[in-house]
């Protein structure tokens, strides 16, 4: 079978390696109008469910993927010199690097990878068995559909902006500053040992104000860094990741009616966008890379019969997350209303409920876990949990190297559920295969 895929991002890498890796005589083709190492965006964040999803279906670029990853721990709430702790744990990468992973790894396996190569048309893919657009938010492909695929695009309200810093935070910081023009926010993580990610949000109103619509790249850095100074420990902003220096944005939720049209289908963001508030696109983007797969590998005589089944399958799956994206988009873009008059506590409360309404008892408990004596037990707990984790996805031993007990049964794949049912790589040589 030969696959074109137009777009070198999550998406199409990970649908490359995984279609390549259960039958190595497709001949895969992955085209990206980047250069080699150019990327927009820096660090995105993602969780122990991913790494199970990696580490079951191909554990070589798990092991590649972890190995560049950023642990964070507990997530800070920073509002003017208050700050609020919500726990939890957590894993980032930078872009750039979690993408040379897997292009070195669909290299490996035989993919044929041209950077540099803007696609235009489909024409030259008239031999092509099966085009797959993973040319992101703003497909190309999706366009010359026409419409066929019953996209919708709806664009966010906030203007926001996805920076770098030199500041090397531990914890996921969300720091929100006010100034006389309205409340300003970022989001940040740390995404290397050098780097922290730093997604810089207002509202409109606040962004025209304070002149970041007409202020240049340069004066526009250096106003945030002043407004930033506090929670930014007097580190500076970076513009420019490896590709084109940011600029501002608007978010695009990006819906579709169907994802398949002929011998052409959507995935990842070129299918389905979720707000970055919530840090599942690449997630999303992976989990459709590895359905897809499924979907051809059950109906490896039908393609058509093979394609209804993956947007069958997958498409409504991502109805209640874009759901819940939508909702946390709204609620940044009411964030002033939110904000005022509250303290660091009660903002991470409402933060943390943005897409529920939790019981007063749980705001009870919430307020309990901000005394350090509380949060020290909770870090222990995170702390076993990442180790049990781990365990389970056969990267540390089940018991400790000193115990004299048993050997370690090996890697144990994670429940099926946790892994919307992938199945696991096929054994190969340096691979770990999962106990079935
Ligand atoms: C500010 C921000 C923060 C985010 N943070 C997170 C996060 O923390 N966690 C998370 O999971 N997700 C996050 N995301 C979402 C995540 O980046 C995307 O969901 C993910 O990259 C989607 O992968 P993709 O492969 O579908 O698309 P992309 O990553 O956009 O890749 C598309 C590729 O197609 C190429 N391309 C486009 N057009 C053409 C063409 N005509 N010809 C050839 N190539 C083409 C592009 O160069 C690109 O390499 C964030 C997004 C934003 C905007």
């Amino acid at each position: 079978m030969k696959i074109v895929c137009i777009g070198g991002g999550p998406a199409g890498l990970y649908f490359a390696i995984s279609a390549k890796l259960r039958d190595p005589r497709r001949d895969i083709t992955v085209l990206d109008r980047n250069p080699r190492g150019a990327t927009y965006g820096w660090g995105v964040v993602y969780w122990d469910d991913m790494l199970d999803l990696l580490y079951v279906n191909d554990p070589v670029s798990a092991r590649a993927v972890h190995r560049i990853s950023t642990l964070w721990k507990d997530q800070q709430v920073r509002v003017g010199h208050e700050v609020a702790h919500l726990g939890g744990y957590g894993f980032a990468a930078q872009r750039a690097a979690f993408l040379k992973a897997l292009t070195d790894r669909a290299t490996e396996l035989g993919v044929t990878v041209h950077d540099d190569r803007p696609v235009r048309d489909l024409d030259e893919f008239a031999d092509a068995d099966l085009i797959v657009a993973a040319d992101g938010a703003g497909s190309l492909t999706r366009e010359l559909g026409g419409d066929h695929f019953g996209t919708r695009v709806d664009t966010g309200a906030n203007p926001y902006i996805w920076l770098g810093t030199d500041t090397v935070f531990d914890s996921f910081v969300f720091a929100f500053e006010q100034t006389p023009a309205g409340w300003i926010w970022f989001h940040s993580y740390p995404s290397s040992g050098s780097v922290s990610t730093c997604i810089v949000e207002c509202t409109e109103k606040t962004w025209r104000s304070l002149g970041l619509d007409r202020l240049d790249e340069d004066d526009g850095l250096r106003l945030l860094e002043k407004i930033f100074e506090r929670p930014l420990e007097g580190g500076a902003l970076i513009s420019q990741a490896r590709g084109e220096p940011a600029r501002w944005l608007r978010f695009k939720q990006v819906t579709n009616r169907t994802w398949r049209h002929g011998n052409v289908v959507l995935i990842g963001d070129a299918a389905h966008t979720t707000h970055f508030t919530i840090g599942s696109g690449t997630r999303l983007a992976i989990i459709d890379a590895v359905e897809l797969v499924r979907s051809l590998d059950d109906f490896p005589e039908d393609l058509s019969r093979a394609l209804f089944d993956f947007d069958e399958r997958a498409r409504p799956n991502l109805q209640g997350i874009q759901g819940v994206a939508r909702a946390s988009m709204n609620w940044y873009e009411h964030a002033d209303d939110h904000l005022d008059g509250r303290n660091a506590v009660e903002t991470a409360y409402a933060m943390a409920n943005r897409n529920s309404t939790r019981p007063a008892a749980l705001n009870r408990r919430f307020r309990l876990e901000q005394l350090p004596v509380i949060r020290g037990p909770q870090s222990v707990l995170n702390t076993v949990h990442r180790w049990h984790m781990a365990a389970r996805r056969g990267q540390v031993p089940l018991v400790p190297a000193w115990h004299p007990g048993p050997p370690s049964p090996g890697p144990r794949p994670p429940r099926p559920a946790d892994t919307l049912g992938v199945r696991p790589a096929p054994a190969e040589a340096g691979t770990v295969r999962p106990e079935t």
